[in-house]
């Protein structure tokens, strides 16, 4: 084959990891071999996270730790920077760093993606508005089918479709937290239950009060725990691990404990810790024996969430003052049970430390509870790929399985098919966040290049 009739490598999902897999291709592939990313949203570089306008959505983490290159650590902020004063509604500085509107990352995505769509290699990358519905092997390649009946023969496929969504309580009143018009149709004084405590419900809230709702809302999860703000904290080195620390899940707690008293010592807090084991975590989750990180998963996983993904303090200061004036509650129980009525839906709950089970009349259930499952998943480009043998469950059932080279795994032979992004929860632990995402999309495109390349020489 001449280069000048080399086929594309798809990306499927202009999300944040799709658009920094297709960035980071364009790089390293041959000059004459194109990208196809495809997203069936419509709107390309957002989305699930950055497509919001609401300003009271803020990035959870600090502008410094948002650039979408791992080479070019202050990209965002010097973009930041350069913006007018009409956005400077959408930064907020404060003692912990400075956190920008989730929409105005949006925007800077999608103005890199537009440079690439327009810029020296114009026509290099095609941006394909349409749903993804199968990829057919055809030799050592791919047709790509979509919704829409276009036919694409590709070299490769990265699948970055985000998170599996939940498969929540079967009632006509759970809401999606992303679906907008859904939260403009609630009455604006009937309760509100949500299902989750973590960073989904957080922003949840905000989304409720945006759309002018001013009626009760009770937030639920297992253990009732908020997360953390970012706080103030100088930087604390990696530290630095032995095997033994490996062994199991109460050893490398209580050397983690150790770290923090010794941490405290010096004057810095718990976050620098937390923060300093960011580079480690991928090595500390593939290390840790399957039991132990089992454990992890039923034990711990709450507790670590709420220390690691931190929330904005103006977002942190608007949750408390919600919870102050007995507009939010947040506790720790479990729902045992949903009856759909016409306008409502009646609840069953056990709150912990309650004997008896609760009812409650609610007019929706928000679904902010996190990760689904592929074996819940009614995802129908991940169910064909699922009976063509090509992706299979992630370990823990987390997410898809995947080798270290990011290459799918499924019950037949590997294709060129790789997985960016949280689809990998099981396999990397660390690949939701974009400090994470922008790290593995520049090492999933070297290795897409170099395996394509091998097998045009084979
Ligand atoms: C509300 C929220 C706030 C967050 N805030 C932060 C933050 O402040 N900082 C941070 O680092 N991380 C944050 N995250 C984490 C976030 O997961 C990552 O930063 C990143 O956005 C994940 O992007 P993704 O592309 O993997 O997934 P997604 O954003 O979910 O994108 C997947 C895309 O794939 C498309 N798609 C799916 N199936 C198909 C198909 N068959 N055909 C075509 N297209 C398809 C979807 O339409 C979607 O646009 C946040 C996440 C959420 C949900």
């Amino acid at each position: 084959m001449t280069r000048a009739s080399l086929p594309p490598v798809a990306v499927i999902g202009a999300g944040f990891s799709g658009t920094m897999a297709a960035l980071q291709l364009l790089s390293v592939l041959p000059r004459e071999q194109p990208v196809l990313l495809c997203e069936r949203a419509g709107t390309f570089g957002r989305g699930l996270a950055y497509g919001t306008g609401n300003a009271a959505h803020l990035l959870n983490l600090r502008a410094s730790n948002m650039s979408a290159f791992p080479d070019r650590p202050r990209h965002f902020e010097d973009w930041l920077g350069r913006l007018g004063p009409e956005d400077a509604a959408s930064v907020q500085a404060t003692p912990a760093g400075t956190f920008a509107a989730r929409g105005l990352y949006g925007r800077y995505l999608t103005e890199l993606l537009a440079q690439a769509v327009t810029g020296a290699e114009a026509g290099r990358l095609r941006l394909l508005p349409d749903t993804v519905t199968d990829l057919e092997p055809e030799g050592g390649a791919f047709r790509l089918c979509t919704e829409g009946g276009q036919s694409h023969r590709v070299a490769g496929a990265v699948l970055a479709l985000g998170n599996l969504a939940t498969d929540g309580p079967g009632s006509r009143h759970r809401l999606d937290p992303w679906d907008h018009e859904g939260f403009g149709r609630l009455h604006p004084h009937a309760p509100v239950l949500v299902l989750g405590t973590g960073l989904t419900m957080l922003d949840a809230v905000a989304t409720l009060r945006a759309h002018g709702f001013d009626g009760a809302i009770l937030a639920l999860s297992r253990r009732g725990l908020l997360p953390n703000a970012h706080a103030p904290s100088a930087p604390w080195p990696a530290p630095d691990l032995t095997p033994a620390d490996f062994a199991s899940l109460p050893r490398l707690l209580a050397r983690l404990r150790a770290e923090v008293v010794r941490a405290r010592a010096d004057g810095i807090g718990w976050h620098g810790v937390i923060d300093a084991l960011r580079p480690l975590t991928d090595t500390l989750w593939r290390n840790l024996p399957t039991r132990e990180r089992a454990r992890f998963l039923r034990h711990l996983r709450p507790y670590w969430d709420v220390h690691r993904h931190r929330t904005a303090p103006p977002v942190a200061a608007a949750i408390a003052d919600e919870i102050a004036r007995g507009a939010l509650t947040v506790r720790a129980g479990r729902l045992l049970a949903v009856e759909d009525e016409a306008a409502q839906a009646v609840v069953t709950l056990r709150l912990r430390g309650s004997e008896r089970p609760e009812r409650l009349a609610v007019q929706a259930m928000i679904d902010a509870t996190g990760f689904g499952r592929l074996a819940d998943s009614r995802d129908p480009l991940l169910a064909r790929l699922t009976e063509r043998g090509l992706v299979r469950p992630g370990p823990f059932g987390l997410g898809l399985d995947a080798g270290p080279d990011y290459r799918a795994r499924g019950t037949r032979p590997e294709r060129p098919l790789w997985i960016l992004g949280p689809l990998l929860r099981g396999v990397l632990w660390e690949c939701i966040a974009v400090p994470d995402i922008r790290n593995e999309a520049a090492d999933l495109a070297a290795l897409v290049a170099a395996d394509l390349e091998r097998a045009a020489a084979a």
